[in-house]
């Protein structure tokens, strides 16, 4: 299909005159300054809306993933209370104005989202409470306050004892005393980035609103989580000394892209392709992260059965760019691995076995 034909007309006249074409005929209002500012601030708002129900929606999956899968994290676990916490300092001054006006948001330390059923919700915490202190310690203010009041929680909480946070809620002083649980200490984040991406850095798990957005199900977060701390909890990116790794979630759809010759031009995908390109997992651990990753989703409750359709929704996503006829065998591959992991912790379920991954007995994962 030629593109020349849907030249239109103007176009081509345009480039020989160009006055007289395409003017618009209609007066449209004039706009004041303010009113666009107003506006700009009211999309800024709906913006940070919008992030922080994404946000609560993430952590509490991942609340529910990163509790309960402790012990496949070994010795990487850490005192776990479900809340996260903000201040206007995190913001730029653009955006500044915005969590202000719809969160109240001070240089105090507030709580941005309590995961719900987590220890913190159970408690009684809310997301919107203003956190005095905990256990007498004065919470911080600035930039980095929410930081080190995370730290400070974690130490306290290592005593395992009740930590007791003094908080202000609708103008009234509240004591409310938390249990801590334990958790796999990998910290999970929201990312405002709009690319389909996922990824794991050995520390962190991060989540793009791009790829949130894509999610039709909480079992599809769950999925994705677990496959990130997998990633974590079995030390990949230890044993790929440390490289710089953006590359999660699309090594599977790299597989696919590299064998049938490349990605189309525009757009995303690219960018994302390159950035994976990167540093993106090897096969093998691709394959680990998804069989440990389905353990801590199935541990955590969440339904295991779709895991496999959900990647092949990921691979043919792109479907314009991407050629399914491969005869590459590696993602085809993956999937069959992936339906005999479903299999197999199925059966486990049925005959009340523990759900812990088979190891191979000598050394650790490869
Ligand atoms: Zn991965």
């Amino acid at each position: 299909m030629s593109q020349t034909r849907f030249i239109p007309a103007c176009t081509l006249i345009g480039l020989l005159a160009l006055a007289g074409c395409a003017t618009p005929q209609s007066r449209v209002p004039t706009v004041d300054q303010n009113s666009t500012l107003n506006e700009a601030q009211k999309q800024r708002e709906m913006v940070v809306e919008d992030f922080v129900s994404t946000n609560k929606r993430l952590q509490t999956v991942a609340s529910k993933i990163i509790v309960n899968g402790a012990e496949l994290c070994g010795d990487k676990v850490a005192p776990y209370f479900g809340i996260h916490t903000w201040n206007e300092d995190n913001f730029q001054q653009e955006w500044k104005r915005a969590v202000q006006a719809k969160y109240g948001l001070t240089g105090q330390i507030h709580i941005a989202n309590v995961a719900s059923g987590s220890v913190g919700d159970v408690a009684g915490l809310k997301a919107g409470d203003v956190i005095q202190s905990i256990n007498g310690w004065l919470a911080p203010y600035g930039k980095d306050g929410p930081d080190k009041f995370s730290e400070k929680l974690k130490e306290l909480g290592k005593s395992g004892k009740p930590v007791e946070f003094i908080i202000r809620r609708s103008g009234e002083e509240k004591k409310i005393a938390v249990s801590p649980t334990q958790a796999c200490d990998f910290k999970v984040s929201l990312s405002a980035d709009d690319g389909k991406n996922a990824y794991a850095d050995g520390k962190n798990i991060v989540i793009h609103k791009g790829m949130m957005d894509f999610f039709r199900t909480d079992e599809e977060i769950a999925l994705v989580v677990s496959h990130e701390l997998a990633h974590n909890s079995m030390k990949h990116i230890d044993a790929q000394k440390k490289n710089a790794i953006i590359g999660g979630v699309f090594g599977l759809l790299l597989d696919v892209a590299a064998a049938a010759g490349g990605v189309n031009t525009n757009g995303n995908f690219t960018r994302m392709a390159s950035n994976a390109g990167a540093g993106a997992f090897s096969v093998a651990f691709e394959q680990e992260a998804d069989y440990v990753g389905l353990y801590f989703m199935a541990i955590a409750g969440y339904k295991i059965d779709d895991a496999p359709n959900f990647w092949r929704r990921m691979a043919t996503s792109h479907s314009q760019s991407i050629s399914m006829k491969t005869s590459h065998p590696t993602a085809p591959e993956r999937f069959v691995a992936l339906e005999t992991a479903v299999k197999e912790i199925k059966d486990k379920i049925k005959n009340k076995q523990a759900l812990k991954p088979e190891m191979k007995t000598s050394s650790k994962a490869k």
